[in-house]
């Protein structure tokens, strides 16, 4: 039987998406208790920013 170590998954950055978490902030431990992604996420033209950013964008076809 093949052993694997087990691992957690590597949390992503909502603030970058399709990258991971790099605990860019002080005193975090991932995007749950990370300020910039509440800050970004409680706002909603922050938000609306980051969702444009990652879809791409159809008028631009
Ligand atoms: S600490 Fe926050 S801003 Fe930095 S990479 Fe992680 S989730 Fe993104």
């Amino acid at each position: 039987m093949e052993s694997r170590a087990k691992s957690r998954p590597e949390a992503r950055c909502p603030i970058r998406p399709g990258e991971p978490c790099t605990l860019c902030q002080l005193d975090v431990t991932g995007p749950q208790d990370c300020g910039l992604v509440y800050l970004v996420m409680h706002d909603d033209e922050l938000r609306e920013g980051l969702h444009r950013m990652s879809v791409p964008d159809a008028a631009d076809r």
